[in-house]
């Protein structure tokens, strides 16, 4: 009898040590899931895409385990401050004004602000024409910005919304009479909703996108850039890059060479 509650005593002493050093090796990310294809629910219903990919290699290569706290992008950085997540990974941009709230990492995506209109809408031709629109945006983000400080948009012509896909929403509604959102999630909605375009030929400034650390925390962003090189260097994050940015066109190929080769046959 003794010997079998020392034996139990000692289990429970084994997992609750485990249970300690499971929680002292995750990480939490702090993310917005509405953002494909750099973050999102996929049909499993997990978060995906590219930034989760390699966050959570990144762990692996950090040694810990990922945890994802999915919440809206504007409060991403003081969740950050607040210690709810060790690091932001969000399609975020690096700027002045986030330098001041955050440490950034090197840079690891280039995009820049896409313009979505209907498919048959001429209404904007060059970025001028962009100022005396009705803009849908996602809240606190540079296309947000962008459509008041740079494009002279008045305030009560700017839609803010908490999810991206709300803009396409007031767009089709005709609500809107475009879109100002980063250029590959731009594209992305032209995969998924029918009778959009992205304007062509406006010129947008290139904007970087950074993983976000606490201001102070610059033992992590040492980590967090290390890890990011190591998959740089070994070839996954081109892989990653393949999948998510490639893929499409791949298939496009495809499937153009499979009706060349119908209408040869
Ligand atoms: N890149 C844009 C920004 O940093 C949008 C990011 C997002 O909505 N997830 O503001």
């Amino acid at each position: 009898m003794k010997k079998a509650f020392a034996m139990l005593l000692s289990l429970a002493l084994l997992l609750g040590a485990a249970g300690a050093m499971a929680e002292s090796t995750t990480i939490t990310m702090g993310t917005n899931a509405g953002f494909a294809p750099f973050e999102y629910i996929g049909d499993d219903g997990e978060i995906t895409g590219f930034d989760v990919e390699l966050a959570y290699l990144m762990a692996q290569e950090m040694g810990m385990e990922l945890v994802i706290e999915d919440m809206y992008f504007d409060g991403l950085l003081a969740a950050l401050d607040q210690g709810t997540v060790d690091f932001v990974m969000a399609a975020m941009t690096i700027n002045d004004e986030r330098k001041e709230a955050a440490l950034f990492s090197t840079p690891y995506f280039n995009a820049s602000q896409a313009v979505v209109v209907l498919e048959d809408y001429e209404g904007i031709q060059t970025v001028e024409d962009i100022a005396d629109k009705k803009v849908a945006t996602q809240d606190g983000t540079t296309g947000y910005f962008m459509a008041l400080d740079t494009f002279g948009c008045d305030a009560s012509n700017v839609a803010a919304f908490k999810a991206s896909t709300d803009c396409v929403l007031e767009l089709t509604s005709g609500r809107a009479d475009c879109i100002i959102i980063d250029d590959s999630v731009a594209q992305n909605f032209l995969q998924n909703f029918d009778g959009l375009k992205i304007v062509e030929g406006l010129e947008m400034p290139l904007e970087e996108y950074g993983i976000a650390v606490k201001l102070g925390n610059e033992e992590l962003l040492e980590k967090i850039n290390a890890a990011l090189q190591t998959l740089v260097d070994n070839g996954t994050y081109d892989e990653i890059y393949a999948k998510y940015f490639l893929a499409a066109e791949e298939t496009e190929g495809a499937e153009e060479t499979a009706e060349t080769e119908e209408a040869a046959g």
